[in-house]
């Protein structure tokens, strides 16, 4: 459900979207009105399951019934069948940073959405730190009264030097502040961190500061989303020139090694859920399975650069979840193809080329 329209910030160094759209507010009254035509169409489709014999449960029938166009629905109702029957129990609010809307305007329409829908029982959103380091803590407790479960920061980096450069408008402080109120708040709090963001220049200090950050603020989970550069990311500029040299996969997982061997006192669950992330084996609850997740780590950068190149290879091609699939031999078979097309003999080489392939995942 879209609150705002793009980023009100909308400056970051390594972001992809939103460029060049300008950001707005959007009506309450507007907004509200979103979630009347939803409650209309999920009506509709309710009542077609009655007359198919479902009971008024959108079930897959029910639902394909509505794709295929019998209620001359138009797109949006297609959307609302889709989400009745993956259970219509979940909604993520839009866009970039929800919460820099009034946090009365913002209860006004959750109180809205849950009297059209009941049923709804997780309302997540993003927002960025400064946000919330700035609402009062009453406002953030009187969002999750009236339904907000639970809140996604874009962190990307607990230090200073690296959120100046990446313009990210935060700071260690900022992000330490806002993450505190939203746990305060009583609301579940989920912070993304990006790994190589610190380049060469400053990736040790990246992963210590990141880790410093986050064991003062213990959120419910860190989620890891590698560092990619597109063209149309503003940092494209930088990395041509040379002015920020980005990791290899090694050094990025070298990274990650010292930031969660630096995570300490916390209880978050660490998810790498990402495609553009190397290892996705490294997910687990701290402090129990630190030692699990970092033996994923040794466990790539352990293997010969061979078996290392052709797990990169495959990995980056979709073949792989985890190293140890590298042993199975149509895999196997298809990386050394990858590998022999692009002509690449090491992960360094191997580098720039996947970075071409890795374009399409952003
Ligand atoms: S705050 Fe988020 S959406 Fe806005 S520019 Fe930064 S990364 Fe992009």
């Amino acid at each position: 459900m879209r609150l705002t329209r793009n980023c009100p910030w909308n400056k970051c160094a390594f972001c992809p979207v939103y460029k060049g759209a300008r950001f707005s507010l959007r009506d309450v009254d507007d907004i509200k009105g979103d979630i009347d035509a939803m409650a209309a169409a999920a009506e509709e489709i309710k009542g077609l399951s009655w007359r198919m014999g479902a009971g008024g449960e959108v079930t897959e029938a029910v639902a394909r019934e509505v794709f295929s166009g019998t209620l001359g629905a138009g797109q949006e109702a297609k959307y609302i069948a889709f989400w009745l029957f993956s259970g219509g129990q979940n909604v993520f609010l839009q866009d970039a940073d929800s919460l820099v809307m009034k946090p009365a305007d913002v209860a006004e329409v959750l109180a809205h959405l849950k009297k059209a829908f009941p049923g709804v029982s997780r309302i997540t959103t993003y927002a960025r730190s400064a946000t919330v380091a700035r609402i009062k803590p009453q406002d953030l407790k009187s969002l999750r009264e009236a339904g907000l479960t639970r809140v996604h920061i874009g962190m990307e980096s607990g230090s200073d030097d690296v959120l100046k450069y990446m313009k990210k408008g935060s700071t260690a402080d900022i992000h330490i502040r806002g993450g505190l109120n939203v746990r305060d708040a009583g609301l579940e709090l989920s912070e993304y961190v990006m790994p190589g963001l610190g380049g060469r220049r400053w990736t040790r200090q990246h992963a210590e500061q990141t880790a410093r950050v986050l064991n003062a603020v213990n959120p419910h989970f860190i989620r890891l989303r590698s560092l990619h550069v597109h063209r149309v990311m503003p940092l494209a500029e930088e990395v041509q020139s040379g002015e920020f040299e980005l990791l290899t996969d090694d050094e990025v997982a070298a990274e990650i090694r010292l930031f969660i061997s630096g995570l300490a006192g916390i209880t978050s669950v660490i998810v790498s859920d990402h495609i553009l992330n190397l290892l996705e084996e490294i997910e687990g609850r701290l402090p129990d399975d630190r030692q699990r997740m970092l033996s994923a780590v040794d466990r790539y950068l352990g293997l010969p650069q061979p078996e290392r190149l052709l797990f990169v290879l495959a990995r980056r091609a979709g073949l792989v979840r985890g190293v140890q699939d590298i042993s199975d031999p149509d895999v196997r078979m298809r990386a050394e193809r990858i590998r022999d097309r692009l002509a690449v003999t090491d992960t360094d080489d191997a580098t720039a080329k996947i970075r071409e392939l890795m374009d399409g995942y952003i």
